[in-house]
C-alpha cells in the first residue's frame, strides 16, 4: 500500500497514494482511510478529548473515567451501613468481615477442625456463631441493649438480619444514624477482641467494664466530631447523652 510500518494515522491518510487492490482487505483499509480523511478538519488544531459514557468531552472527570474502568456489580444493600464518613477503619473492616460471615467463629472452625470446643466463651451456654455473638448471646445482647436501646426504642432487636436492615436504612437524622452505626461497629470490634483474648487464656472482663469501655469510646469519637463532624453532627454528643437509658 506504500505505507511504512511506523507511519502514523495522519501520514497514512495524508501522504499515501490511493490505488486499487485485488485483495479485499486492502480495499477495506483504503475505504477506512478515506472515511478518516473526510472527517479531518484541516484548519483547526488537534485537541485532547476524554471519553465519557455519552461520548467525548474536553473536560476530564474522575467519576466518568472510573465508571468506564470499573466492573459493575449488583448494588450491595448493606454497604452504606458499614462504609460511612467518619467511621473508624479498623471497626468498619472487622464489621465488613462479620457481614460476609468471614470471622473465624467456632461454627466455621468446626467445619475444618472437628472436635474443637464450640461453646461461646462469653456466655458459656450456647455454640458460637456470628449470629450468636451479635447478639443472641446473653452477654453481648446486654451490651447492645445498653448502648442502643435508647436510640432504637421499639425498633430494638437482637436478631442479626434485622439489625443489618436497621443499619442499612436511609435515616435523615444524621446523629441517630451515625450513633447507631458507630456503636454497632464499636461493639463488634470490642466483643471480637475480648472473645479472642479469652480464647487465648485471658480472664474475661466484667460486663459493666465492657459497657463503660465502649460507651467511652463512642463519647470520645463524638467529642472529636464536634469540631469536624460536619453538618447535622454539632450536637451529636448531647444526643448520645440524651439517649442513655
Ligand atoms: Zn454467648
Amino acid at each position: 500500500m506504500g505505507i511504512r510500518n511506523e507511519a502514523t494515522v495522519e501520514e497514512a491518510v495524508l501522504k499515501a497514494r490511493r490505488r486499487r487492490h485485488r485483495n479485499t482487505l486492502l480495499t477495506e483499509v483504503e475505504a477506512e482511510l478515506t472515511k478518516v480523511e473526510e472527517k479531518i478538519c484541516k484548519n483547526s488544531e488537534d485537541v485532547c478529548l476524554w471519553k465519557y459514557k455519552s461520548g467525548f468531552k474536553e473536560k476530564f472527570s474522575t467519576r466518568e473515567t472510573w465508571e468506564l474502568l470499573r466492573e459493575e456489580h449488583t448494588h450491595c444493600s448493606w454497604g452504606r451501613g458499614i462504609w460511612f464518613a467518619q467511621a473508624t477503619p479498623k471497626f468498619a473492616f472487622l464489621t465488613w468481615l462479620a457481614m460476609l460471615n468471614r470471622l473465624a467463629t467456632m461454627d466455621r472452625i468446626e467445619k475444618w477442625s472437628q472436635g474443637v470446643d464450640v461453646t461461646c466463651v462469653l456466655c458459656k451456654s450456647a455454640g458460637e456463631s456470628r449470629n450468636h455473638l451479635f447478639f443472641e448471646c446473653s452477654y453481648t445482647s446486654q451490651l447492645w441493649e445498653h448502648l442502643v436501646k435508647g436510640i432504637l426504642g421499639r425498633d430494638f432487636t437482637t436478631d442479626w438480619s434485622e439489625v443489618v436492615v436497621l443499619l442499612s436504612r436511609v435515616d435523615n437524622d444524621k446523629k441517630r444514624s451515625f450513633c447507631t452505626r458507630y456503636a454497632f461497629q464499636a461493639i463488634v470490634h470490642t466483643v471480637w477482641m475480648e472473645r479472642n483474648k479469652i480464647r487465648h487464656g485471658e480472664k474475661p472482663l466484667p460486663l459493666e467494664v465492657m459497657k463503660k469501655r465502649i460507651d467511652k469510646g463512642v463519647r470520645n469519637k463524638l467529642s472529636i466530631m464536634r469540631l469536624k463532624g460536619g453538618k447535622g453532627m454539632e450536637n451529636a454528643l448531647q444526643y448520645w447523652f440524651s439517649t442513655r437509658v
